[in-house]
């Protein structure tokens, strides 16, 4: 079956856009039953629209009760650190220096 690029409407903003017989052998190697449904611009728009927001949680720092937020949800009896004293402490796996990153 040979495939040629075709012209479909995007149903978001109404733009034509063309599926390339490229994105068809793709689509047809994936088993997508259905053709793309939006242009090229608002498939970009709704991918950043669905990017997860990191989860900040609001808790007090363990060493000096700073107020401060973790991009985790903090564990009861776990210590948390703020940043300040995080860098203090210093990260044992974030000094080691990977082998490979000169030559
Ligand atoms: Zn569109
Ligand atoms: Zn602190």
């Amino acid at each position: 079956m040979e495939f040629k690029d075709r012209v479909l409407k995007c149903i978001d903003c109404g733009a034509e856009f063309v599926f390339t017989a490229g994105e068809q052998v793709f689509f047809q190697d994936k088993q997508f039953k259905n053709d793309p449904k939006h242009c090229k611009q608002c498939k970009a728009k709704r991918a950043r629209g669905s990017q997860r927001v990191r989860p900040e949680t609001r808790t007090t720092c363990s060493e000096c009760g700073a107020e401060t937020t973790v991009p985790f949800k903090p564990t009861q009896g776990r210590p948390v650190l703020c940043r300040s004293c995080f860098q203090k402490k210093g990260n044992p796996a974030q000094t080691q220096q990977p082998a490979s990153a000169q030559d």
